[in-house]
């Protein structure tokens, strides 16, 4: 018999916290969100067109809008917990675990100070 190898993951918020948001929870701070984005706020940060995590160049027209600790870990809608991300960064970002994460934002922090 195949032996089946599943890769388990008992807390994906490895830092330690464990987390637990309601829907509705989630769902007030993407509304939250939404409204941040119409805020000359959010357009200036969009218009310095860089990148939060990776800084590179980005067209203002290209960055989203990312929840540095996400709402489904309990981030909040607020200023302090919201950058401005390249496609590719928010989109790493959203398939990987916080630790894996963190370890991305590691090499590429190597990367800068080599180059
Ligand atoms: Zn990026």
């Amino acid at each position: 018999m195949p032996k089946r190898v599943q890769k388990r993951v008992d807390n994906p918020a490895a830092d330690g916290e464990v987390v637990c948001v309601s829907e509705a929870f989630v769902k007030r701070e993407k509304q939250k969100a939404r409204l941040l984005r119409k805020t000359p706020w959010w357009k200036a940060k969009c218009s310095i067109g860089t990148c939060y995590y990776c800084n590179s160049s980005i067209h203002p027209s290209e960055l989203t809008m990312d929840h540095i600790i996400p709402v489904s870990r309990g981030g909040m809608s607020v200023k302090s917990n919201i950058a401005a991300a390249c496609k590719g960064c928010n989109d790493r970002k959203k398939h990987t675990l916080p630790f894996m994460w963190a370890e991305y934002m590691e090499s590429i922090r190597i990367k800068d100070e080599g180059g």
